[in-house]
């Protein structure tokens, strides 16, 4: 008997930190440095064969635009089960947000048995930077994150490793 999932997955963080581009990179296969800001929510489904009896449907939901005005409504939030919460590793601000973001996470929405919903940290931009991004692992600990990727939407590094993840705590609260 084949088992099917639809997981709704939320992409957070500033405006311009790639989650537009992540959700590109992961669904489509593509990468543009054309930057688009459109205004709304945007969804994109990626379908995985996780293993011969499971197929995962994900459900990923881009904020496009609406970030810049700080936090998101409740109505966003709604059912989701998973986060990737995602900084630019070129601006530290970003960085400073991603707290921000998770306590938006957190505050609106739990997993029905109260728990909170699983979030990945993403260091995006990883392609722009030289010198290697301090670990995170403390910080994750201390913050709630199940783990953390050094992502580069435009080399296409770790997005798919960062999923994998995402879905692995997911799977575990069904
Ligand atoms: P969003 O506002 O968070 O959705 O960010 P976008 O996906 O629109 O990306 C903002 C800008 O950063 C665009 O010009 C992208 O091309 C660029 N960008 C996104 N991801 C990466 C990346 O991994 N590496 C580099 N070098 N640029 C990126
Ligand atoms: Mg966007």
């Amino acid at each position: 008997m084949q088992q099917e999932h639809l997981f709704k997955v939320l992409v957070i963080g500033d405006l311009g930190v790639g989650k537009t581009s992540i959700i590109k990179r992961y669904v489509h296969q593509i990468f543009s440095q054309h930057y688009r800001a459109t205004i709304g929510v945007d969804f994109a489904l990626k379908v995985l064969h996780w293993d011969s009896d499971t197929v995962i449907r994900l459900q990923l939901w881009d904020i496009a635009g609406q970030e810049r005005y700080g936090n998101m409504t409740r109505v966003y939030y709604r059912e989701a089960v998973g986060a990737l919460v995602v900084f630019d590793v070129t601006r530290a601000s970003t960085f400073d947000a991603v707290l921000k973001w998770k306590d938006d996470l957190d505050t609106k929405v739990t997993l029905s048995h109260g728990k909170p919903v699983p979030a990945v940290l993403l260091a995006n931009k990883s392609d722009q930077v030289c010198s290697q991004q301090p670990r995170l692992d403390t910080f994750c600990r201390e913050n709630g994150f199940v783990g953390w990727f050094e992502t580069s939407a435009k080399e296409n590094t770790n997005i798919e490793a960062a999923a994998r993840c995402l879905v692995e705590h997911i799977l575990a609260n069904e």
